[in-house]
């Protein structure tokens, strides 16, 4: 196949998921993820063990490196991956919460 016909192979294919809705949703969201990504470029990946809790504020904070923080409310936590902004930067970075057992949801 030589380049022309591939490129408009690739029209083609980008026509028909233009075209069909769902498949338009579909690349809608994986479009999304990306530019989410790129938009906010994760530092790293931290457990939430390994952030610091203030009790204070209720709520888990990690140092960044510009010397903002990274604050994740308790209300926030749910049982998965979080991605959370710096307060002074545009660095994220995600909080594991999936290994995490919230002692507060055993109330004896
Ligand atoms: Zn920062």
């Amino acid at each position: 196949m030589d380049q022309c016909s591939r490129t408009f192979r690739l029209i083609d294919e980008a026509w028909k998921t233009l075209s069909d809705d769902s498949l338009r949703r579909k690349y809608d969201a994986e479009l999304s993820a990306s530019e989410l990504h790129n938009i906010h470029p994760v530092q790293e990946e931290i457990s939430l063990s390994s952030a610091f809790y203030n009790s204070e504020l209720e709520q888990y904070e990690k140092d960044c490196r510009c010397g903002g923080k990274y604050i994740l409310s308790e209300t926030e936590i749910c049982n998965e991956l979080i991605l959370v902004d710096c307060d002074n930067c545009s660095l994220s970075i995600i909080i594991d919460c999936t290994a995490s057992e919230i002692s507060k949801t055993s109330n004896s």
